[in-house]
């Protein structure tokens, strides 16, 4: 089967690889009905995921249908439809227990998939921990809306659920990429009295404004002023910080006003830089990624319901045997590119 790898930082190809196989009772092998690119993927090929194994099929954004299971997996039957989830996770273990299963300490743990396991921008993907790393899409729901269930929408949903969000306060998101806007919808869930969101790209300012008419859009240059005259205590009660940009983490704490929930989803490429000194007295409570995501069948009960909707996300879509393409456009944000959708061609 067709498998895009990565090679190395820097490389990657599209290679024959031989079809995956059951390792273990807990397994499930699926065949991937759409995958995605993720900018995790990206940040892989420029080496600056040390954990990813050279050799691994990348993708970790993926639906499917179940081909076959192990004999101790016992939540999805062959021929169910399921998104996948970018974690895959034992269930048992003191942080599975605890919903903290991005920390599963499980060797499969975590988010292994397309990064230290085989990945979904292929034909078909071994799943471990099935039970827990598959979900059932319900009736109704297409694979277009289930696409980003399992890790850009979790993250958003989890970023969210972890924020304290109240009716009475002013979010400022900063950031408005794929998992920006996935951010966004899952605060629009929660009712805050004023969401602001700070983008520097003006495709993707314009996105948010086009879809999501009641947001406040702001740059990063006007943002500490802007975030400061359109809150209700001199600043954002929370701040969600998703661009992991240079300057984005020292403009989220900017951002908040005292006693606030700064959390942290992006994932950066270098260090980043904590003033305590500067900040000291601020008090402020900072919250780290990555996603615990646990919550996709709650995500596609939302979705089914018609409570939310990232299928405008899908800007593009191509065939696996083009990923090349895909990847050329979605790395270098070309033709206003937001996510690009692949399909295998069997
Ligand atoms: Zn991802
Ligand atoms: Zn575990």
């Amino acid at each position: 089967m067709l498998a895009y790898t990565y090679l190395g930082e820097g490389r990657s190809a599209l290679i024959d690889k031989p079809m995956p196989q059951i390792l273990g009772p807990k397994d499930a092998i699926v065949r991937v009905t759409l995958g995605c690119i993720c900018t995790s993927d990206l940040h892989i090929l420029r080496g600056s995921v040390p954990r990813a194994v050279p050799g691994v099929t990348l993708g970790h954004e993926m639906v499917g249908v179940v081909e076959r299971t192990g004999e101790a997996v016992r939540g999805v039957k062959p021929g169910d439809r399921v998104a996948v989830n970018v974690e895959t996770f034992c269930g048992e273990c003191f942080f599975c227990r605890h919903g903290y299963v991005n920390n599963c300490t499980d060797p499969d743990g975590g988010w292994a998939l397309g990064c230290r396991i085989d990945g979904g921008q292929a034909e078909y993907v071994r799943v471990p921990h099935a039970d827990q790393g598959l979900t059932v899409i319900p009736d109704g729901v297409s694979d277009e809306q289930a696409l980003f269930v399992g890790d850009i929408l979790a993250t958003g949903w989890w970023a969210a659920r972890i924020s304290e969000i109240t009716e009475e306060d002013a979010v400022l998101i900063i950031g408005a990429g794929p998992t920006g806007i996935c951010t966004l919808l899952s605060v629009m869930l929660r009712r805050p009295a004023r969401i602001i969101v700070c983008e520097k790209d003006s495709q993707r300012a314009d996105f948010v404004r086009r879809h999501y008419p009641s947001v406040l859009v702001t740059g990063p240059e006007e943002c500490v002023d802007f975030v400061r005259g359109h809150s209700f205590h001199g600043g954002a009660d929370v701040v969600l910080e998703v661009a992991g940009s240079d300057d984005t983490f020292r403009l989220a704490w900017e951002c908040a006003r005292p006693n606030a929930v700064v959390t942290v989803v992006a994932l950066y490429d270098g260090p980043q830089v904590l003033p305590l000194p500067q900040m000291y007295g601020k008090n402020l409570t900072f919250k780290t990624g990555g996603v615990d995501g646990c919550d996709c069948a709650e995500i596609l009960h939302m979705i089914a319901a018609g409570q939310l909707d990232t299928t405008p996300l899908i800007t593009h879509r191509f065939p696996l045997n083009r990923i090349g393409e895909a990847y050329r456009i979605f790395a270098n944000r070309l033709d206003g590119v937001v996510k690009v959708a692949v399909t295998p061609d069997l």
